[in-house]
């Protein structure tokens, strides 16, 4: 059986590696010459909206499915027409739009902060006295890692705010002056069997997820469980979904979903019985799901622009090391690491490790970006 996918980066490359013990195959589409999943996959080179490599995709994949949600409509019907693509077509297009993934929450009765669709500078102050300040500004499609949205704290802020954003569809939040955020992670199979992830709590940098701890057992689990029940059975979902939270006085409000395997699940390579990867590859495959049990404690730190010291990094006791095999670029997620402990203190501790490691490198090289 070989499975195809669309897009070619580290997620593409975590899914195949989780797959090939399994016995399956894999073919990638992806347009970027040095696509990191490319070193261990037939690749096909064209654009994601290229009619004959979407062709040629489908001729040599038994099932497709897809590392990130800003797929071309188009693209997918092409694709669902000769195959079958999991996650389904609707799983996509409510993650692709903003207003109509909060707008699904609110029907679903999952609670999310207050917002309001934006087509004008009328529409901004009208939401502006609706949901009072601060609010967030944030485009409708294709917006991730925090790109695309505008913070307005005041009132003389809003005009600037509507004209930096652009003339596209907007959405306006309710800034939620949160506790933490979290995510769950969960796999739904082609017989609606539905399997869960512990909550993962996630710490972001510049907009980027930096930081990801597993604690099993955390007080909102089930909350967060039914919450995202409701939507996996809603769209009739088949593989990994992601529902990002934040918890503000014991309350969880649904920020996004991520129809797909997701960053802050990475430590389930090494701390769950079954990773996320694997789970993704078994929906999609029709085969039976695995244990999203946690074997303890774990953390992943993403490494965003560069990677650390390697050697220093490995001569850590028990520390799981993950390059991406990519250009280090300002911004991009080019790896990271997983430690798993039996207790919260180790972890702690062995994350701390990390980032004395990975941020002595990253501020060297700010200096030396901001010096050239
Ligand atoms: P997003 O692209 O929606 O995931 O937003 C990126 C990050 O911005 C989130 O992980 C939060 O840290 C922050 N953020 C987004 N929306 C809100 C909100 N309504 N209130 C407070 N913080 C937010």
């Amino acid at each position: 059986m070989k499975i195809g996918i669309l897009g070619g980066g580290q997620l593409a490359r975590m899914l195949m590696l989780a797959g090939y013990p399994l016995g399956l195959e894999f073919v990638v589409l992806d347009p970027a010459p040095d696509a990191c999943a490319s070193q261990i996959a037939e690749t096909i080179r064209t654009e994601y909206d290229d009619r004959d490599g979407l062709k040629q995709l489908a001729a040599r994949s038994s099932c497709v499915t897809f590392e990130f949600e800003n797929v071309p409509d188009t693209s997918i019907q092409i694709l669902a027409e000769r195959l079958p693509v999991f996650p389904p077509a609707q799983a996509l297009r409510v993650a692709q739009d903003r207003l109509t993934e909060k707008t699904l929450f609110r029907r679903l009765g999952i609670p999310t902060p207050g917002f309001k669709a934006v087509n004008g500078l009328q529409d901004l102050e009208i939401a502006v006295a609706e949901l009072g300040l601060p609010i967030i500004l944030k485009t409708r499609r294709l917006g991730y890692d925090g790109k695309g949205q505008f913070r307005i704290e005041s009132m003389d802020q809003i005009a600037a705010a509507f004209e930096s954003i652009g003339q596209v569809p907007l959405i306006a939040e309710q800034f939620i002056d949160f506790q933490r955020e979290v995510s769950i992670i969960a796999v739904r199979g082609q017989s609606g069997e539905t399997r869960y992830y512990p909550l993962s709590e996630n710490t972001h940098r510049n907009g980027i997820l930096s930081l990801s701890i597993c604690r099993p057992g955390d007080s909102e689990q089930s909350v967060a469980e039914e919450h995202i029940l409701r939507i996996l059975n809603h769209l009739e979902y088949v593989g990994i979904l992601a529902l990002e939270l934040f918890e503000r006085d014991g309350v969880l409000l649904a920020n996004e979903i991520a129809p797909r395997v997701h960053n802050s699940g990475h430590w389930t390579i090494e701390g769950a019985e079954i990773s996320q990867f694997e789970n993704h590859i078994r929906a999609v495959a029709g085969l039976p799901l695995g244990s999203t049990a946690a074997k303890g404690y774990s953390a992943m730190v993403n490494f965003v622009g560069e990677l650390p010291d390697r050697k220093k990094l490995l001569a850590l006791d028990e520390i799981h090391f993950h390059d991406y095999a990519k250009t280090p670029r300002v911004n991009r997620k080019v790896g990271h690491a997983t430690v798993n402990a039996r207790e919260p203190r180790r972890l702690s501790e062995a994350v701390e490790k990390i980032f004395q490691i990975s941020s002595a490198r990253s501020e060297s090289s700010i200096k030396g970006s901001t010096e050239r």
